[in-house]
């Protein structure tokens, strides 16, 4: 057997297990479309919309209009749930972004102010981007976004933070949602005058309805979550603000301190976009791992095909999307950003639905930090890498073995902030309750 036929097998099994990535490189391509400037624009970009979302959303003004999350070190956790592991823990807390609750706050947010911003330019509301984009809030703004619509398809936190921002500045809003979609979600986003349709199939399907429909009226403007750039780039800016975190903490990265990035993943767009800013502002001494359920790991399927126009669905592997990971419960993944991740995705692994409900109680319980269960798909991470035999041999092979030491670990949780108090008290309830407590 090849190796791909033993992946294959692997993935087949709907069993916990962690995939390296061969075609990893050291150098970041330069032939990649992204480029720092390209982050630094987008970055530029929410620092312009930064008073106008500070009125829109007052819980930003002590950010200067910023939608950013804290990095946390969380020693109790480390102590107490990985005693064995050397080096330090951290968590980069986008479970509380906010104004999205999640993850999607960075992209989404970023996707729509892309297209308020061209369309102000286009009708003369902005004369250009050092005017003052309070103007965006003007009646005649206004009157310009009612006569636009922004459309999405999601599993919920796509839709929420697509739905928020472009209800917020005028624009019709509709959101398809897949059938995973919590209806906590689904109500407040229609709380807001956003459109919700719902659709008794999956997240692919719901998009392909979603883009169809949109495409079919010229005044529509979907976001693409398996094809944008912008919403890749949105998500790719979180690379400088953890370069400035770590430096603020005095967290040094490079060949004697290794960072590993465990990050949750669905489609694959967000922790796509983060994990390539992050190769391209830290370098190669920053190990990104992907995090997907037992049952939809499509990232991990797509990462196989050998070329990215004939990626399959993890149902051709007998599996069946069937997890409480609403956010990461995607059948296919984005061809596009797989092909993007080729050379600079350390690997995959994948994680049982109980071990989601098992962390978010020890988070809880330990740091007082509150996340849903998706966001929790990346903390078997460190254990997986120092403590099972491929995590070893993948650290060997890398020379990072003897390295551990002087290491940080980071568990990139994304999402939660929202979720109602009830919903989150049977999730760390069905934790306790695995664990034996
Ligand atoms: C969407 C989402 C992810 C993964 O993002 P993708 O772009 O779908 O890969 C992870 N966690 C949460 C909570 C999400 O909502």
């Amino acid at each position: 057997m090849n190796q791909s036929d033993i992946t294959a097998g692997q993935i087949r099994q709907g069993a916990p297990f962690l995939w390296v990535n061969p075609e990893r490189q050291t150098d970041f391509d330069p032939d990649l479309p992204l480029n720092i400037q390209h982050i630094r624009d987008a970055d530029n970009r929410l620092r312009r919309f930064g008073p106008l979302l500070t009125q829109l959303f007052p819980e930003l003004s002590d950010a200067g209009g910023l939608i950013e999350s804290q990095l946390h070190p969380v020693p109790t956790l480390q102590a107490e749930v990985y005693p064995n592991l050397s080096g330090q823990l951290l968590i980069k807390g986008d479970h509380a972004l906010p104004v999205a609750g999640s993850i999607k706050a960075r992209g989404g947010i970023y996707e729509v102010l892309c297209h308020s911003e061209a369309l102000a330019l286009q009708h003369g509301i902005l004369h250009d981007t050092n005017d003052d984009y309070l103007k965006l809030t003007s009646e005649p703004a206004k009157v310009l976004f009612s006569q636009y619509e922004v459309a999405v398809s999601s599993t919920g936190n796509l839709g929420l933070s697509i739905g928020i921002i472009s209800a917020a500045l005028g624009f019709k809003a509709t959101v398809h949602m897949s059938v995973e979609a919590k209806e906590w979600k689904k109500t407040r986003l229609r709380n807001r005058g956003v459109k919700v349709i719902e659709h008794k199939d999956d997240y692919s399907a719901a998009v392909t309805a979603g883009r169809a429909e949109s495409d079919a009226n010229p005044n529509s403007y979907f976001v693409d979550d398996e094809n944008s750039q912008q919403l890749f780039t949105g998500y790719a800016v979180a690379a400088l603000r953890l370069q400035q975190q770590l430096s603020d903490a005095d967290i040094k990265v490079d060949a004697e301190h290794p960072l590993f990035v465990y990050l949750p993943c669905g489609v694959g767009g967000a922790p796509g976009g983060i994990a390539y800013g992050l190769r391209l502002i830290l370098g190669q001494h920053v190990h990104c791992f992907f995090a997907e359920p037992v049952e939809a790991p499509c990232v991990l399927v797509g990462m196989q095909a050998e070329r990215s126009a004939e990626i399959e669905s993890v149902y051709d592997f007998g599996l069946k999307v069937a997890t409480e990971a609403d956010g990461l419960a995607v059948s296919k993944a984005s061809p596009w950003v797989c092909s993007l991740m080729r050379t600079l995705l350390d690997g995959v692994f994948t994680v049982d639905d109980d071990r989601l409900f098992e962390y978010l109680y020890q988070l809880q319980q330990h740091e007082s930090i509150s996340i849903e269960p998706s966001a929790a798909a990346g903390f078997t991470g460190p254990d997986i890498l120092t403590a099972t035999e491929d995590g070893k041999a993948y650290l060997l092979a890398n020379q990072l073995s003897d390295k551990l030491d002087n290491s940080t670990h980071l568990l990139w949780t994304t999402g939660g902030l929202f979720v109602p108090e009830e919903e989150m008290f049977k999730f760390s309830a069905k934790g306790k309750q695995l664990l034996n407590l």
